[in-house]
């Protein structure tokens, strides 16, 4: 996504917009800062769903004056999913949010924002994963968030390293998250090699649907996830192709 992109729609009376800051089918990570700039001078309401981006990549709220950021317990965080968590600025609390008299019955924030300053929520929550978010938030601000990001992206860039010693795969040229790899089979053979991977080395790569299903498969590098581990993949992507030749 460009600045053009985003020119077009300049002046049409937009009041929002709403990004999944990491596109997480084909790995392309947006520019939020670019993004962010539009919004404030057309006076948008800036929303980051940032599930799959949060704590792989950096993302400074006020930096990029975002208004929401959406993430959730079960990407890099590494827990159960059922915890979803959102961001508010203190403008789009004051401005979107409090006084507003929208009625709904899930997710309404001045419900949850009013339960918050006597210590309570409005349903019960999922109150597993809020202790083990404690936890997991705890330990990641001990090491530092930066710390945490670099080791995302070294593991990801050795990969990518690695992966191009393979000659049937390649990346794509738009920016990319620290969160997965997408790699691109020109010989269509995405699942095959998934397939075999699965079958016969017990590696489960993620795979792609609709039309990206011959063509992309997708290597997570969030989580506990190590240099040795992309070897393996490698490697094993490597045995597959020279079996078949
Ligand atoms: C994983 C993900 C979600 C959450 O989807 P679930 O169905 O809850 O797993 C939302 N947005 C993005 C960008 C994601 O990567």
């Amino acid at each position: 996504m460009t600045q053009e992109h985003l020119e077009a729609y300049a002046g049409k009376g937009i009041t929002g917009l709403l990004v999944n800051i990491h596109e997480t089918s084909t790995g392309q990570l947006y520019d939020a800062k670019m993004l962010g700039d539009f919004c404030r001078r057309e006076g948008l309401l800036f929303i980051i769903d940032a599930i799959s981006s949060f704590l792989a990549d950096p993302l400074d709220m006020t930096d990029i004056s975002a208004d929401a950021i959406i993430f959730s317990s079960h990407k890099a965080m590494a827990l159960n999913p059922g915890l979803s968590c959102v961001v508010l600025s203190p403008r789009a609390y004051e401005e979107r949010i409090l006084g507003s008299d929208i009625k709904v019955l899930y997710l309404d924030f001045n419900n949850h924002i009013n339960d918050m300053t006597r210590g309570q929520t409005p349903f019960t929550p999922a109150v597993d994963i809020a202790l083990c978010m404690n936890a997991m938030l705890g330990s990641i601000c001990e090491g530092g968030i930066e710390s945490k990001i670099a080791q995302t992206r070294e593991v990801a860039l050795d990969f990518r390293r690695k992966i191009e010693a393979l000659e049937n795969i390649s990346l794509p040229d738009f920016p990319l998250s620290n969160a997965l790899t997408p790699l691109v089979f020109s010989d269509d053979k995405a699942s095959i090699v998934h397939e075999i991977l699965y079958n016969e080395y017990g590696l489960m790569l993620t795979p792609n649907g609709g039309e990206l299903a011959k063509k992309v498969l997708r290597v997570g590098h969030i989580g506990n996830h190590t240099i040795a581990e992309n070897d393996e993949i490698v490697s094993a992507i490597a045995q597959v192709y020279d079996r078949s030749s």
